[in-house]
């Protein structure tokens, strides 16, 4: 039997990251400290997740197939990215090289003293996808579609639309923030947001709720209309929602020395669409997919980068925190 395939849509950029003793300040020009290039977009990052996270490191294929669909423009930049693509067997097909576009870029400065960042995101050729490009899904019909929210609005709601027609299940991470109309929500299966993302689709009255209690605002996240609704809370672990059972669980933050938290987010969902794919499937545990996404998001803040930080599945080590199910208000 072939292996499901999962199909990503979304960005593809170039981050040029550069690291300074301090921010230069308006019309003063100063030398850095360091200065890298890095593959990143959050639609290539998840599926790079997806595709290591389903593959021992050594192997050539994995239990799932990957494709990814976006677009870069015809330069260098986009060249290097889908030659990265390719070499972790991402079927890249579907990624167009946009002739007159450039490819999306994310120029990151880094502040050596306090860590702090500070990113300028250029989306290119990503904001040249449009909605008539998906008046039909790409071929080959995928068992799972996983979305974020770096290609245009009003394309995502499109794809959302049209795989609801081909009963496609949807995986949407709607990152960065943006407000969805609300039948957007209930057309998705699995809904991972962070808790600033939480916070704008749910409008608490509270503004800075704690997602820990997140019984207490179950109902809103149930009239949201997804089945199976992850919060991810950094170094405070995962809240999973099944709205349909009205069940919630709380997993703790693997303990591990953070380097770098860049694609945590990233890693969560594409391990967590393998193992929805895989070992979680039939029997619908879904716990059982966050808790081990989980596991794989921390060994990304291990390390530096965003996809060079990304574990392959005999990276992640078995993890043993119970989860703890909670009441539900
Ligand atoms: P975030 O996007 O910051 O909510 O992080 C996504 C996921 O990455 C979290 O749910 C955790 O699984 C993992 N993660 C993030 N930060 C940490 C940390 N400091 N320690 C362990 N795991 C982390």
């Amino acid at each position: 039997m072939a292996p499901p395939l999962m199909t990503v849509i979304g960005s593809l950029n170039m981050d040029l990251i550069t690291c300074t003793s301090r921010v230069p300040a308006a019309g003063e020009t100063l030398i850095s400290q360091s200065f890298d290039t890095g593959s990143g977009g959050k639609g290539a990052n998840q599926a790079v997740a997806c595709a290591r996270l389903s593959r021992i490191k050594s192997h050539q294929t994995g239990n799932v197939t990957v494709r990814l669909v976006g677009a870069v423009g015809n330069d260098n930049f986009g060249h290097d990215l889908v030659q990265g693509l390719y070499g972790d067997g991402i079927d890249t097909s579907g990624v167009q090289a946009k002739a007159g576009e450039r490819t999306g870029a994310a120029v990151i400065i880094v502040e050596q003293q306090t860590g702090e960042n500070r990113i300028l995101i250029s989306p290119n050729a990503n904001f040249s996808l449009r909605p008539s490009d998906f008046t039909n899904l790409p071929a080959p019909l995928p068992d799972l579609i996983i979305l974020q929210l770096e290609i245009p609005l009003d394309t995502t709601l499109q794809i959302i639309r049209i795989a609801g027609e081909h009963r496609i299940d949807v995986l949407l991470n709607p990152a960065p923030a943006q407000e969805l109309p609300n039948w957007a929500y209930a057309a998705v299966k699995h809904l991972i947001v962070n808790e600033s993302e939480a916070a704008i689709i749910t409008n608490p009255k509270d503004k800075n709720p704690d997602w820990t209690k997140a019984g207490e605002h179950f109902n809103s996240i149930v009239a949201l209309g997804a089945q199976h609704v992850i919060i991810t809370l950094g170094a405070r672990g995962v809240i999973y929602l099944e709205t349909r059972q009205k069940k919630l669980w709380q997993f703790d933050a693997k303990n591990v020395e953070v380097v770098d938290t860049t694609a945590a987010g990233d890693t969560f969902v594409g391990a967590y669409a393998v193992a929805v794919m895989t070992f979680a499937k039939g029997k619908e545990d879904f716990a059982a997919a966050v808790k081990w996404a989980n596991a794989a998001a921390a060994k990304t803040v291990e390390r530096r980068g965003a996809q060079a930080a990304i574990p392959w599945l005999d990276e992640v080590e078995a993890y043993e925190a119970e989860p703890c199910q909670k009441p539900v208000n």
